[in-house]
């Protein structure tokens, strides 16, 4: 699988710009700042497919890079700025409840948290929508790098019991887009979920 030749397809401000459920794709969602833009870079072997720096309050897009002609990669807007004002916040949970409701095609939703910063209210909100259709979920605590292994390891097991304690079944590893960690695991995931 080819995620190194991923292009940007689309931006979609609503769900009437997404492009037609045809083939599969996966989603990518995390707090801003949390490092998905990071993450998506390193999973394409692309330094600038997912821009890493955004103004806060600005539209909120979902964007959709292909892999080829029936696969996607989708990178669903950030979420948990302070700032943002409450019509914003609302348009953002509406857009994506119904993003992950509705989207047939969606394959599977690959969470990504900062290590330190794990499973805030709005993360908790993408995982209920996640696991009111069933979706296949994958969490990527992702700059790793940033703790050393004994309580990198304790944070994974922390976090995949909390999911187990709330019902959730998902997979959980640590990440990190600065030292290239997890990368393999990552791509067997999509591997899975896109092309089995
Ligand atoms: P996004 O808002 O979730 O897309 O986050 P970005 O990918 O733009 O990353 C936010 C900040 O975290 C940037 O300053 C990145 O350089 C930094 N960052 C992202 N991934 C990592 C990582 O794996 N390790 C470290 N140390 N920093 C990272």
């Amino acid at each position: 699988p080819a995620y190194h030749q991923a292009e940007f397809l689309i931006s979609a401000a609503t769900l009437k710009g997404l492009p037609p459920e045809q083939g599969r794709e996966v989603a990518f969602a995390g707090r801003s700042n949390a490092g998905k833009s990071s993450a998506i870079n390193t999973l394409c072997r692309q330094r600038a497919l997912a821009r890493t720096s955004k103004t806060p309050g600005r539209t909120q897009l979902i964007n959709f890079f292909a892999l080829d002609d029936t696969r996607r990669l989708v990178d669903l807007p950030g979420y948990g700025y302070a700032k943002v004002p409450e019509a914003m916040r609302r348009r953002w949970g509406q857009l994506m409840s119904a993003y992950l409701a509705q989207r047939a095609c969606l394959r599977g939703l690959v969470l990504v948290m900062d290590i330190r910063h794990p499973l805030t209210p709005h993360d908790w909100q993408m995982i209920g929508w996640a696991h009111a259709r069933q979706l296949p979920l994958h969490v990527l605590l992702t700059k790793s790098d940033k703790l050393k292994r004994g309580p990198m390891m304790d944070t994974v097991r922390r976090v995949a019991r909390a999911l187990g304690d709330d019902g959730v079944t998902a997979t959980v590893q640590p990440f990190s887009a600065l030292k290239k960690q997890g990368v393999e695991d990552v791509h067997g995931v999509l591997d899975c979920w896109l092309f089995d």
